[in-house]
């Protein structure tokens, strides 16, 4: 019910493979919608027929934006810029920048304890990045549907906690 609710709601969304007269909608609607991050991925979502997730359950830590509660996975949808992201070359910015490297940094740290927080409850988590929901939201949603799956589990969920403990 919510699906369709959202498919009502959004009938667009921010994403750049589209065609040129559907991209020129996109840009219309997004002027007033101000699309985030996590609607995009609940967008993609919607549009790859997923079914089993919830958006932002209660009492979590780190207030993941969806779950797939059957399977035990927290998935965090992150703006490139807040969350640090290691694949983007962040423009500098100009007034400040020790106070935001700082304030990225916090946001980091916070992210990973509540990754752990949430692994020691039994929860597998993956963060999806907005650059990759930007270039190709297919492919971020081939990531997330590998991960759910057991092959997943196994090779990217290992991948991720190496990375980490970097
Ligand atoms: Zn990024």
């Amino acid at each position: 019910m919510l699906e369709k609710a959202l498919r009502r709601k959004l009938p667009s969304g921010c994403f750049q493979n589209v065609s040129r007269q559907r991209s020129e909608n996109m840009r219309a609607i997004k002027g007033s919608l101000n699309t985030t991050t996590e609607q995009c991925l609940r967008l993609a979502l919607v549009r790859a027929g997923l079914h089993g997730w919830k958006v932002r359950p209660r009492g979590l830590p780190g207030n993941p934006d969806f779950v797939f509660p059957e399977r035990r996975v927290a998935i965090f949808a992150d703006g490139c810029f807040w969350h640090g992201c290691p694949h983007c070359c962040h423009a500098p910015v100009r007034n400040n920048s020790a106070y935001w490297r700082e304030k990225i940094k916090r946001n980091r740290a916070r992210d990973q304890s509540n990754r752990r927080r949430l692994q020691t409850q039994g929860w597998r988590v993956l963060r999806i990045w907005e650059h990759e929901l930007n270039r190709s939201p297919d492919k971020a949603i081939g990531r997330l549907q590998f991960f759910l799956t057991a092959k997943g589990r196994r090779n990217l969920g290992m991948r991720i906690r190496s990375v980490q403990s970097k």
